[in-house]
């Protein structure tokens, strides 16, 4: 099985090089975060005693440190203020330009503002004010030991993509 994507690890799994996070509820406890994303859903946690809304979700207010945090849903488009093309330094395997965006997900939205990569997008086509969208693909996934049972972590993520004119 073909566990890192990494060539030169030739399939083996090598932790310290694996830049996604470990998704299992076993191993997250904010597992609901990617059970939502695989679902289509952006999700994040807001503080049930101070009303404060935590991106990237937590288990704990970094407020009032409470752990009453609940489960809210974000905007899956928004518009971009602005954008980073990095050509160098980008983690291993990473295609160049990694392009970043600041995105504004609206007047309504409980979170205003996220940064996020932004993927199917040509390099130097992105700029303020264009449209852009949750997209949800797969990361490769690995075995894991927990209590001698071996899981197999399958894994999400997600970036935002230019909505299409
Ligand atoms: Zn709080």
């Amino acid at each position: 099985m073909a566990v890192s994507g990494i060539p030169f690890l030739e399939g083996r799994y090598s932790p310290t090089l694996d830049l996604w996070p470990i998704e299992a509820k076993e191993f997250n406890r904010i597992h609901t975060f990617y059970d939502s994303l695989r679902e289509g859903r952006f999700t994040t946690t807001r503080c049930k005693q101070c009303g404060r809304v935590l991106y990237p979700p937590r288990v704990i207010c970094p407020e009032c440190y409470s752990d009453e945090l609940e489960w809210i849903e974000l905007p899956k488009r928004g518009k971009v203020i602005a954008v980073v093309e990095k050509l160098g330094g980008v983690p291993i395997c990473f295609e160049v330009p990694v392009i970043d965006a600041w995105i504004d997900l609206g007047e309504g939205s409980p979170l205003r503002h996220i940064l996020s990569r932004v993927i199917n997008c040509p390099p130097q086509s992105l700029k303020e004010g264009d449209e852009v969208q949750l997209v949800v693909f797969d990361v490769p996934s690995h075995p894991m030991e927990i209590r001698r049972e071996t899981i197999i972590a399958e894994r999400v993520f997600f970036a935002f993509e230019p909505v299409k004119k």
